[in-house]
């Protein structure tokens, strides 16, 4: 299974745990940055919201407004149906 870090979070904890004169830093940060990148995209996170400008049932998602007439909205759909936001459980 591949995992993803972002390099400049990779940089802050090796660089952190070694004692490095700056060329050494510098050398490993080049490094670093010089991986070539994966082809992933960001999760966004979102969640419902009930809607007050219309009856009991209507769902808004936070990321992109999109209004769901779905009543059950929030336990149909894991992620926006509009956008494709993660949304988080309630609680
Ligand atoms: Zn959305």
């Amino acid at each position: 299974m591949s995992e993803y870090v972002e390099k400049e979070t990779t940089k802050a904890i090796v660089c952190d745990s070694l004692e490095l004169y700056t060329s050494e830093y510098d050398i490993l940060c080049d490094a670093i940055d010089n991986i070539p990148p994966a082809d992933v995209v960001p999760v966004v996170y979102s969640e419902w919201m009930e809607n007050e400008n219309f009856d009991d049932g209507f769902w808004t998602c936070s990321a992109c407004g999109f209004v769901s007439e779905a009543d059950a909205a929030p336990y149909l759909y894991r992620y926006c149906p509009h956008c494709g936001a993660k949304m988080q459980a309630e609680g």
